[in-house]
């Protein structure tokens, strides 16, 4: 497959410390691979959030779904991330939105997203060890502090509900302790153990009829007479209609439509040991909150029902072991600063994987120009969990020729452009992360 990183970053290794994976281990998500099936109706292409939903939503009316991926269901994003069923999805201004209509249905779309994951746990009987407190975000400086009335009207007016600003003196009495100005709290949102959301998703998708199978790269995808042509290492398929859900994982030629339309971004994450009671109150971080910081680039955390401290942050740019091993260490550096009462808790949990921004700065659902028959959804900026199962599902009300059974956004109907520079575009990051860590510097300085 070709991709923009080298296969380090695609590679087993970079999950082989996943915390997820004590609960859910990759070997309870394995499948053989595909090699008699030459017809199908559906093929979804990826196994984790998107592509589940998609063929979950479609194969309970009744379609019936195959769903290949290169590794493993949950191999990807899905089965490695920080946990946050949070706002987000799209990074676009609301200036830019207007283009395409109210900005506020974007808005609506995130927060549809978070109760399609809630209804879906739900209905399913998934327990994901969901803890429903919201999201605070934390002022690491005092001239962020100050901003944090504003931004809580910001949250009311998009969302239309009531965060709460939570001065710095009120913090330690919230369970926030540590070097914090304030926080605003919104009540949107919820934690969770992604890999048994995962696994439950799988399990309702198979009980539902899907034929699952792992090891089946998919090399080819090609409009052909009859349907779309759906090449593997060992089955070629000709299928009536096909899901694209690869995301930060998508191969540059499959198909040769997505070129240059995703920029993956590493984000990595380390989780502590469980903690005792007294060493939570030591720090007086003691809040189940997902929390993150209010900075460009951000770090997010939370607490797990264990007394585990997940904290991640973006990656880097290269990939190899040695680097893998030094973003590693860089998170631990900001963990300790962050949690000073906690540098002699260990972190025996480190992994990475990919996040996928476009060029829009939105997520793209709809059908793949030029390949009839073709579908995708990506493009999730970091905020997956909900978003991508949210338009995992709007995929399967399009692939059905329905209409979208809630919100859809104008915009992300809208294909994202290329990005310029091809396959050195990882660039455009290194000039983003420069310029964040400048401007997260200065705001330090304004304190
Ligand atoms: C470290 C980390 C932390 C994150 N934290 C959060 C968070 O806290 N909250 C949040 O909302 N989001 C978070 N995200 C983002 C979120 O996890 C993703 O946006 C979401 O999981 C994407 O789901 P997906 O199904 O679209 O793609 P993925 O879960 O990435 O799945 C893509 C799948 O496609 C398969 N694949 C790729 N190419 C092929 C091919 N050619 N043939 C067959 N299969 C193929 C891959 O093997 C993979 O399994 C995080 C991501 C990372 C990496």
């Amino acid at each position: 497959m070709t991709r923009i990183y080298g296969d380090y970053a695609y590679s087993r290794d970079v999950i082989a410390g996943n915390h997820w994976a004590g609960a859910v281990p990759d070997a309870a998500l394995e499948f053989p691979p595909v090699s008699t099936l030459n017809r199908a109706n559906v093929v979804v292409i990826g196994g984790g959030y998107t592509g589940l939903n998609a063929a979950l939503h479609l194969a309970e009316n009744g379609v019936e779904v195959v769903l290949l991926d290169a590794e493993f269901p949950g191999f990807g994003a899905s089965g490695r991330n920080g946990g946050f069923c949070c706002l987000g999805g799209s990074r676009a201004p609301d200036i830019q939105l207007r283009r395409f209509g109210d900005p506020k249905d974007v808005r609506r779309a995130e927060v549809a997203a978070i109760s399609h994951v809630g209804a879906l746990l739900d209905r399913l009987g998934i327990d994901a060890d969901r803890q429903e407190h919201g999201e605070a975000i934390v002022a690491h400086s005092p001239a962020m502090a100050r901003r944090l009335p504003a931004l809580a009207e910001e949250f009311a007016e998009a969302y239309d509900v009531q965060p709460e600003v939570i001065p710095a003196d009120q913090m330690t009495a919230r369970g926030m302790g540590g070097r914090w100005h304030g926080a605003v709290s919104v009540p949107l949102g919820f934690s969770l153990h992604p890999r048994k959301y995962l696994q439950g998703l799988l399990q309702a998708a198979i009980d539902a009829g899907v034929q699952v199978f792992g090891h089946s790269p998919v090399r080819q995808i090609e409009g052909v007479s009859g349907g779309v042509q759906v090449v593997t290492d060992r089955a070629t398929i000709l299928a009536d209609k096909v899901v694209l859900a690869t995301n930060g994982y998508t191969s540059e030629n499959v198909p040769d439509w997505i070129r240059a339309r995703t920029l993956p971004a590493q984000s990595s994450v380390i989780a502590t040991r469980q903690m005792s009671d007294d060493e939570l109150a030591a720090q007086g971080w003691t809040t189940r909150q997902m929390s993150y910081e209010e900075r460009r680039l951000l770090h997010y955390f939370h607490l797990t029902p264990d007394n585990r401290m997940v904290f991640g942050q973006r990656g880097g740019l290269i990939t190899s072991a040695a680097n893998e091993a030094r973003i590693a260490h860089r998170v631990r550096r900001d963990f300790d600063q962050v949690f000073p009462e906690w540098r002699h808790v260990e972190t025996p949990h480190r992994w990475s994987g990919m996040v996928c921004l476009t060029a829009s700065l939105t997520p793209y659902c709809g059908s793949i120009p030029g390949l009839s028959g073709g579908f995708a959804a990506f493009g999730y900026h970091g905020n997956g969990v909900a978003m991508g199962s949210y338009l995992g599902a709007r995929l399967a009300d399009l692939v059905q020729g329905k209409e979208p059974q809630s919100v859809l956004p104008a915009a992300f109907r809208t294909p994202p452009p290329r990005f310029p520079l091809g396959p050195l575009r990882r660039a455009w990051l290194a000039a983003e992360y420069s310029w964040a860590r400048l401007t997260d510097r200065s705001n330090y300085a304004a304190s």
